[in-house]
């Protein structure tokens, strides 16, 4: 790999950026000061940014326990984002799978590796989400036949995919959805005349939150979990 372009991968710096930094003698490779950023580096090569020695992410996979109040998005004006929980050198590689609305907390994956995550989020996969929702009004068993039915969702034109809904107590209940609409949880929820008022996503393709992460905190996946969502 060119060294201007293992630079930017990872620091995140731009190319630009990266360039400058050569030209002031703050790379080094192996030891030695390095000025192109057409120079070849190996995965052995040692290099080294103002003293700091920089290695290349190979495919990334984190488990994050998204609070309330933070935003799916790389970047983002007037919110907290996801990125600004992980310690990621190169944020910029890295996407989260799917989406959690502002208000919802629970399981978020984030990777680098754009194929898997094409896996969990792609509809021809049907990959179980399960949702965890307290909802305003009392839940009933005909809901759980609606749920199971598929429901019209204000302005889609297709019925839902059928869907579980397991009464906990007369306001909890858990969701499990084999598609990922926009809102689809709180849209199914209003079409049966009711409102959530928490949202948490407990499971993924049958990977659960760690019970040990609070909000906000993240650990890599392990091996198993990876190959159970592939
Ligand atoms: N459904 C919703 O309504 N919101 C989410 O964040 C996820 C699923």
């Amino acid at each position: 790999m060119r060294l201007d372009r293992f630079l930017s991968d990872t620091t995140g710096m731009s190319r630009k950026e990266a360039t400058r930094a050569l030209h002031r003698s703050e790379v080094s490779v192996d030891g030695q000061v390095v000025k192109k950023g057409a120079v070849h580096v190996s995965e052995d090569s040692c290099v080294e940014w103002n003293g700091v020695t920089l290695t290349l992410l190979g495919p990334t996979y984190i488990m994050f326990h998204k609070p309330v109040g933070c935003i799916c998005a790389n970047d983002d004006p007037s919110h907290v984002t996801v990125f600004s929980y992980l310690d990621l050198p190169n944020p910029d590689k890295f996407h989260t799978v799917g989406r959690l609305d502002l208000d919802t907390s629970g399981l978020l994956l984030v990777t680098n590796d754009g194929q898997w995550s094409h896996r969990i989020t792609s509809p021809k996969h049907a990959c179980e989400k399960v949702y965890r929702a307290q909802v305003s009004e009392a839940l009933r068993d005909e809901h759980v036949t609606a749920f199971a039915e598929g429901l019209k969702l204000h302005g889609d034109v297709e019925l839902t995919k059928p869907a579980q809904l397991d009464i906990l107590s007369e306001n909890e209940a858990l969701v499990t959805l084999t598609e990922g609409r926009y809102h689809q949880v709180r849209r199914m929820f209003a079409a049966i005349g009711n409102r959530v008022e928490t949202l948490h996503r407990e499971a993924i393709g049958g990977v659960q939150l760690d019970p040990n992460l609070a909000p906000g905190e993240f650990r890599d996946l392990t091996a198993e979990e990876v190959a159970q969502l592939a």
